[in-house]
């Protein structure tokens, strides 16, 4: 399981629940659900995101009632959901199209729509940002702008071929118009990722995701013994209850024995 996905599964938690505190259990619970089927780490957290995403659905509004005053807290839970794993894990449209429970092959047209309409909300609680909007087509080679799905936002979370990306950055340098739009979605992108609630590289947070991660893997074991290899079969012998119950007897003998002796 990669580190910064557990981070952004971590900022899920953060964005669907008012408190760190209060998503935790149902972080925990996700993820120690998912891994009984799959100990693929990227399938892992995407399926755990997807029951998390589920419960705080059924939670309701009470999940984040104390924080509604924030723009961020007023978008759906879809929406927070795509925000904080496009920003925080770079997540790709379809692997957020995967965790929303829809389907990957309208992914294309979904995924950019609603993320679209989630960042023009925070835009205009943002004030004095600039409504972002495209170019006028000043030349043949400008890129069409679709309002609902504009290249530039595509741009910024990396979701263009190779080809298309190499052909936009040739174009932004020779075209200011197009080079304008890029910028305003680029102040855009980072006035609203202000708004999403971060994790931490230390304290808490680490000790939160070192939590998941071992529930995770007990988890995996006690459901499928036979993957865990010698050392970590040894560990999880002598950590049960009778285990050191014996090993505290057998001390104890050693220790009376060696007085007689
Ligand atoms: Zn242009």
């Amino acid at each position: 399981m990669l580190e910064q996905d557990l981070k952004t599964y971590l900022g899920l938690g953060r964005s669907l629940w008012s408190t760190p505190e209060a998503s935790f259990t149902p972080m925990l619970d996700a993820i120690a659900g998912a891994s009984v089927a799959t100990q693929d780490g990227a399938v892992l957290i995407e399926r755990a995101s997807t029951a998390l995403l589920t419960r705080s659905l059924v939670a309701g509004i009470e999940a984040t009632a104390d924080r509604v005053a924030e723009p961020f807290f007023r978008l759906s839970p879809d929406e927070r959901v795509l925000l904080v794993g496009l920003h925080h894990g770079r997540w790709s449209y379809s692997r957020m199209s995967r965790i929303l429970g829809t389907d990957v092959a309208a992914s294309l047209q979904d995924m950019p729509r609603l993320a679209w309409k989630a960042r023009m909300h925070l835009a205009s609680q943002i004030p004095g940002l600039n409504y972002p909007t495209g170019s006028a087509r000043n030349g043949m080679s400008c890129p069409d702008y679709d309002p609902e799905d504009p290249w530039t936002q595509r741009f910024l979370d990396e979701e263009l071929s190779q080809r298309e990306r190499l052909f936009l950055q040739t174009h932004v340098q020779g075209c200011s118009a197009c080079q304008k739009a890029l910028n305003s979605c680029r102040n855009l992108y980072y006035a609203v990722e202000k708004w999403i609630p971060t994790v931490a590289e230390y304290g808490r947070d680490q000790q939160m995701m070192k939590r998941l991660k071992t529930a995770a893997r007990q988890v995996r074991h006690l459901y499928h013994p036979h993957e865990m290899t010698l050392g970590q079969a040894l560990v999880t012998f002598t950590l049960r209850p009778e285990t050191l119950t014996a090993l505290g007897v057998g001390a104890c003998l050693v220790y009376i024995l060696s007085r007689f002796h």
